[in-house]
């Protein structure tokens, strides 16, 4: 087999084409990721896997994923749909009961029915399994009591998977996730004001003496972290895709546009600092690319690690806010322009940089899956 030119890391299949033209449409068209927005894009059959929770073919979910990623500049949008899909969809799809909590896999599929995860709370971040929320058991079911924040989707969401402890000396070993429909006595939302991620909404969800049935349990008991771990692995992974789609726009659009921006009498592009630059988004954009495409092929074949899932996090999250930056830079002052400049794309990867765990996170992960001391 040859080794790809670079025609062929460049180009568009079908299947790409047809995300990035519907992930411009739905940026035009949605302002926040509503119902609508989600039955909207559960149209889209390349999407079904991933909206029932599972990968699907390795290399058409990563084209419809990449593909979106490039034509929807509003991250918000993407992360809301990353949080429904990969974290929430796919650990009712693999933990929940058959005859319980999963039946509601085809209403997550068909976006009528919004998911959310909770996990952080204020003393519990980059340490989440370190989360106060307790659980105690009742003749019935559960009791949940406690207060989740950073929740991606919290104020539309239907349905949250809530992570809580039976004892918090016990740290990852007591915890357990539980679905919570958003209606039970005891919830409540509140939106948080965020700058950046158009289109995403952020809550924090309290939940006071909230009562829950035994078959709303997700995974065993105490099986919470092995639940958490799985949707970590899955939205590293797959968010990814939105993030290298990310890369393509600017690494394009700064080409496209030093080509044609005369200054000095010449294309800014015939300035080495510039074409540099943009050199510099090809070689990030190609590498997070190679590792999008190695790790979602072993997501699909139920192989991906974490230190999969943090690599390619990271390649993609920072190479995103370098390429991103350089485009910045290739703008000039056109960058700041409220139309047609990058600085929303520019904080809505910030967001990146700390969702599903931070850069620093990842290089933790990455050290111990060295042996490193951590
Ligand atoms: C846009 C967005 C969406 C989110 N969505 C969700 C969601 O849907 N559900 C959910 O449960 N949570 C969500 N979160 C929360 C997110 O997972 C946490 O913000 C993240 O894990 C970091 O926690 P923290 O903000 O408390 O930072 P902290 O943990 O307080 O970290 C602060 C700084 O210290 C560093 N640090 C901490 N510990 C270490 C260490 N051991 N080694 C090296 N550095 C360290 C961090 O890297 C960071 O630089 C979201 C966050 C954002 C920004």
């Amino acid at each position: 087999m040859s080794a790809p030119d670079l025609d062929e890391i460049l180009a568009e299949s079908p299947i790409h084409l047809h995300g990035k033209r519907l992930g411009a449409e739905l940026a035009g068209a949605f302002s926040v990721a509503d119902h609508r927005f989600f039955r909207a894009i559960a149209q889209w059959d390349a999407l079904r896997p991933v909206l029932a929770g599972e990968v699907g073919d390795a290399r058409a979910t990563t084209d419809a994923l990449i593909g979106l990623g490039e034509g929807c500049p509003n991250g918000g949008l993407l992360l809301a749909f990353g949080a429904h899909c990969f974290a929430v969809a796919s650990c009712i799809s693999k933990f929940a009961d058959p005859d319980g909590a999963r039946s509601i896999l085809p209403q997550l599929q068909a976006g009528s029915v919004i998911g959310a995860l909770a996990a952080t709370e204020a003393g519990a971040g980059s340490d989440v399994m370190a989360l106060k929320t307790s659980y105690a058991e009742t003749e019935t079911g559960y009791v949940l009591q406690g207060e989740k924040t950073y929740i991606s989707n919290g104020a539309q969401a239907d349905i949250f998977l809530v992570f809580a402890t039976k004892d918090v000396r016990l740290h990852s070993r007591g915890v357990a996730c539980f679905l919570v429909e958003r209606s039970a006595p005891g919830v409540t939302v509140a939106e948080m004001a965020l700058q950046g991620l158009r289109g995403a909404s952020l809550a924090t969800l309290s939940l006071s003496e909230v009562r829950i049935d035994r078959v709303s349990l997700i995974g065993r008991p105490s099986g919470g972290a092995q639940v958490f771990k799985h949707a970590m692995i899955q939205e590293r992974i797959l968010l990814s895709a939105f993030l290298v789609g990310s890369m393509k726009r600017a690494l394009t659009r700064s080409s496209d546009y030093a080509k044609t921006r005369q200054q000095f009498g010449v294309p800014i592009a015939s300035n080495q600092y510039v074409s540099g630059r943009i050199v510099e988004m090809l070689l990030r954009y190609a590498t997070a690319k190679f590792m999008l495409d190695y790790a979602t092929t072993r997501l699909a074949l139920g192989i991906a690690s974490e230190a999969d899932a943090s690599l390619v996090k990271l390649c993609a999250s920072e190479g995103a806010l370098e390429c991103q930056l350089n485009a910045f830079r290739v703008l000039g002052g056109k960058g700041l322009e409220a139309e047609g400049g990058n600085c929303d794309e520019l904080i809505d990867i910030l967001g990146s940089l700390i969702y599903s765990g931070t850069s620093d996170l990842q290089k933790v992960i990455l050290a111990a899956s060295l042996g490193l001391p951590t």
